[in-house]
């Protein structure tokens, strides 16, 4: 499995291509296989502030 750095928490990540979100994207994933929700990114921010 190929490793990649978070571009907002700079952590490793990684992509399987049989993991797709619905759109048809590969999802990133934690090193140990679960999805990344990733804190930083700005998609959580923004849902974080409309709670
Ligand atoms: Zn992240």
């Amino acid at each position: 499995m190929k490793k990649f750095i978070c571009y907002y928490c700079h952590r490793s990540i990684s992509f399987d291509k049989k993991i797709r979100s619905k759109n048809d994207k590969a999802i990133p994933l934690n090193l140990d296989g679960t999805k990344h929700d990733c804190p930083s990114s700005p998609y959580n921010k923004k849902a974080a502030a409309t709670l």
